[in-house]
């Protein structure tokens, strides 16, 4: 009954139906985003501790839209998934973050930034093309496969089926796994039982209690010493303070990214970190 109420409710909600229409409009303008050249990646560092040495990079996607300037991902990421424009968005994103960091190899060799990650939506890991637009991003840009790393969330595998099919399809082709947002899902632990992977990201909602709450530098320092018995990358997320990227190190922690050691930098501005200097 109360579901029905809600049902009932929502036809003649005025406030809905502007949210619905809203979303529509934001669909519709996202639709035409990439071919208008809206859309473009910025690349946050993976770091190594305690040296902050560039370890890899994340691509994250940014939508200048022509009026209401830059739209978070936040906000436009769950409206392509609700209306499928995530698969063709999401393939754009894996075809420049690949074509990117091919670039950089080219023009750095050694000394460029050797790992990218790309993030995938749950929505793109089901489509049954996902393992060929991947492929055909490697074999384009000439990246190997070891070099990609695709972020899925614990979600979007939980089930099995599809997406873990998919995943299993990721290793074949030597592409690395990262659990993102790591401990937020419902099962965390039984999915490392059951979802081979390569990474694990410690979610920020843990890391955030470093170092001032002894339950959650437990669960962060629990996370790091079983996907490091299981030979994983671990990777503490949403680090803000030397303080947190200190502790982190002693606890054991040899990986973490976050806005303490670089924002999401644009391509430009992640070359100058890789010269040392700024590129003329
Ligand atoms: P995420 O994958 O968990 O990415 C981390 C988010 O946290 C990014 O936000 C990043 O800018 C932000 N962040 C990094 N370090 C810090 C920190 O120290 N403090 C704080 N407060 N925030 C930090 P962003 O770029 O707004 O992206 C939000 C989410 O949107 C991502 O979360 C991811 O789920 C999704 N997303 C971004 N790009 C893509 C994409 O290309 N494809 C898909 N499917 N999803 C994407
Ligand atoms: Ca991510
Ligand atoms: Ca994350
Ligand atoms: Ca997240």
């Amino acid at each position: 009954a109360k579901e029905s109420g809600r049902g009932r409710c929502a036809e003649f909600d005025p406030a809905m139906d502007a949210r619905a229409r809203e979303h529509a409009r934001l669909a519709a303008d996202l639709s035409v985003a990439v071919e208008r050249g809206e859309i473009h990646l910025r690349y946050q560092p993976i770091v190594a501790l305690p040296s902050g040495d560039l370890a890899g990079l994340e691509a994250l996607i940014r939508w200048n839209h022509p009026v209401r300037g830059p739209v978070s991902p936040a906000e436009f990421i769950p409206v392509a998934e609700k209306t499928g424009l995530i698969v063709g968005l999401g393939a754009w994103v894996l075809r420049e973050s690949c074509r990117q960091a091919a670039a950089w190899i080219d023009r750095y060799g050694d000394r460029a930034p050797g790992k990218m990650s790309v993030n995938v939506s749950a929505r793109q890991l089901i489509e049954p093309d996902f393992p060929a637009t991947v492929e055909a991003a490697l074999r384009e840009s000439g990246l190997p496969a070891e070099r990609l790393t695709v972020e899925i969330t614990e979600t979007a595998v939980f089930g099995g089926g599809p997406a873990l099919e998919a995943v299993q399809a990721m290793r074949a082709l030597g592409v690395r796994v990262a659990l993102d947002d790591f401990g937020t899902g419902h099962s965390s632990l039984g999915l490392l039982r059951t979802c081979p992977v390569d990474v694990l990201k410690v979610d920020k909602s843990f890391v955030d209690g470093v170092p001032h709450s002894v339950e959650q530098e437990a669960i962060v320092t629990s996370v790091n010493e079983i996907g490091t018995a299981m030979r994983l990358q671990v990777i503490a997320e949403g680090v803000e303070t030397a303080t947190q990227a200190e502790r982190l190190h002693v606890l054991g922690y040899r990986y973490a990214q976050g806005f303490h050691f670089d924002r999401p930098l644009t391509a430009q501005e992640c070359e100058e970190r890789v010269a040392g200097s700024p590129v003329p």
